[in-house]
């Protein structure tokens, strides 16, 4: 059978190859591509032919549903290939259903030579499969050693998993515009068409997002504004100022989609983003959108020129001071070329919590250790020892009186067995003196336990005191303090109303 023939269509060459071919051969799949500026002789049906044919004399066999086709249009950007994502998936995929694809020739399989090399190598070692070019063969000899050994070269240098989840796959999958990842506000991903849909409720709130900011409302201001609506954002927390900042920068609501290689990092100006169409409806109107991009890019260029980074700083006080307001834990700041570090309420920074709570730190510790100088190093030497003398001394006269009712109870004894009392007199004394016995040690114990937490208390005031030397030693390591501070308090709240510090030990 002549499979070149120009007049065959590749559905008759498909059907001559059928009766050829037997499905115990090895299992191969064909992959076709076409560029615009191709001449007849590369046409698809003419790639298809010659695959076929060369499928054939090499006892391959190839289902129908195993030909991938893409028609590549010049230029790469524009060089979808699904086919070709779809090949390499099931090339991946467990069922192994080919063991070799066939192209015509290298420059066909891949786009360029470097990823030519990459996919044949990754085919080869992790899936077994071998790509083979009808017009290229290889030959056993050195050839195709040194080419091996290029392949584990690259495939080292490169290391791709070519997975659906690969750089490569995302890229592609925005380049048709699909969205990836967790669908913004105000958008539902329907997992039957892959698609995202609109949640009107919360379009209506993004839609309200953009007009105030739009209007001259600060990102602070708007999370104000939301947190007292009580809404909430799609995790469920409150919309802080880099969940506005998040949904003022995400052109999806105007219908697109975006992607940078290695991930945004929340820097909206990577300039490595890519911008595609989306499949998906957009929520805002391009004009308002673009009014929000102007002053996002404003605030930028401000921030740029005047705004110093606040780095937070870490702090023995971290993770026990708390707002009096809102309850989130507060933060230390401090602003370059300023000696003042201060403490501010991480909600009000975030503006989720409506009142600042700006102190300064010098006058927050100032506080907590004179507090803490008053509240054990004063009482340590009054109340407790005190209250422990009299303790022991109590102990001691139980302990005495306990003593001699045991001598009582002896002589009660020696009464009965010289014949002085009768059965009855001694049991009744006994009874009497047992009952005696039993109340004095219960009294005992109990003092016994109050002394024991008294020396508890004590111990702690003790280590209390220690740790107010530590806490107040300028010199002291910041770890060692927080260590101590945590064993000492269990939060400190900061009450803005009366200006004072709330101190909650442990
Ligand atoms: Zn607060």
């Amino acid at each position: 059978m002549n499979f070149l023939k120009q007049n065959l269509s590749t559905e008759e060459a498909y059907n001559y190859y059928l009766k050829e071919a037997d499905e115990d051969w090895k299992k191969g799949a064909l992959y076709i591509r076409v560029s615009t500026n191709d001449q007849v002789e590369y046409s698809p049906a003419s790639q298809i032919k010659i695959g076929l044919k060369y499928a054939i004399e090499n006892q391959i066999f190839i289902s129908h549903e195993h030909i991938f086709q893409d028609d590549g249009i010049s230029g790469r950007q524009t060089d979808k290939r699904l086919d070709f994502m779809k090949m390499i998936t099931l090339a991946k995929s467990k069922s192994h259903p080919f063991d070799v694809i066939l192209v015509y020739s290298f420059s066909r399989f891949a786009r360029n030579r470097e990823d030519s090399i990459v996919y044949k190598s990754m085919l080869r070692k992790k899936c077994g499969v071998d790509v083979i070019s009808i017009t290229q063969p290889l030959s056993e000899g050195k050839e195709s050693i040194i080419l091996e050994s290029i392949y584990e070269a690259m495939d080292e240098y490169y290391s791709l998993d070519l997975s659906e989840n690969s750089r490569r796959g995302k890229q592609e999958k925005a380049t048709r515009g699909e969205w990836q990842g967790n669908p913004p506000y105000g958008y539902i991903y329907d997992k039957n068409t892959k698609q995202l849909i609109i949640d009107e409720e919360k379009a209506k709130i993004v839609n309200m997002i953009y007009n105030d900011y739009v209007n001259g409302m600060s990102i602070k201001g708007i999370a104000n504004k939301l947190a007292k609506k009580g809404l909430k954002s799609t995790r469920g927390g409150f919309f802080t100022d880099r969940v506005l900042k998040r949904i003022l920068y995400n052109p999806a609501y105007i219908g697109k989609v975006r992607f940078c290689v290695g991930g945004f990092k929340r820097n909206y100006s990577n300039p490595n983003i890519q911008i595609f169409d989306g499949k998906h409806q957009p929520i805002i109107d391009k004009e308002l959108f673009d009014k929000a991009q102007a002053i996002n890019a404003q605030k930028e260029e401000l921030s740029f020129k005047y705004k110093k980074p606040q780095p937070k700083h870490e702090h023995w006080l971290r993770g026990l001071l708390k707002c009096g307001d809102c309850g989130k834990f507060m933060v230390k700041i401090k602003v370059h070329n300023r000696t003042n570090a201060y403490f501010q309420c991480n909600g009000y920074i975030k503006g989720i919590c409506f009142r600042s709570h700006h102190i300064l730190e010098s006058k927050v510790v100032g506080l907590i250790l004179n507090q803490l100088k008053q509240d054990f190093t004063d009482k340590l030497n009054i109340n407790i020892s005190l209250s422990n003398y009299e303790n022991e001394s109590e102990l001691d006269m139980i302990n005495i009186k306990i003593k001699k009712l045991l001598q009582k109870e002896k002589k009660i004894k020696e009464a009965f067995y010289s014949g002085i009392d009768t059965l009855n007199e001694y049991k009744e004394n006994k009874e009497a003196v047992e009952k005696e016995i039993k109340k004095l040690k219960k009294e005992y114990n109990s003092l016994k336990l109050m002394s024991s937490k008294q020396s508890k208390l004590e111990q702690i005031y003790a280590k209390s005191e220690k740790a107010y030397k530590i806490l107040s030693d300028d010199t002291a390591p910041d770890e060692l303090k927080s260590t101590i501070a945590h064993t000492l308090f269990e939060k400190i709240v900061y009450d803005k109303d009366n200006e004072e510090l709330i101190i909650y030990y442990k």
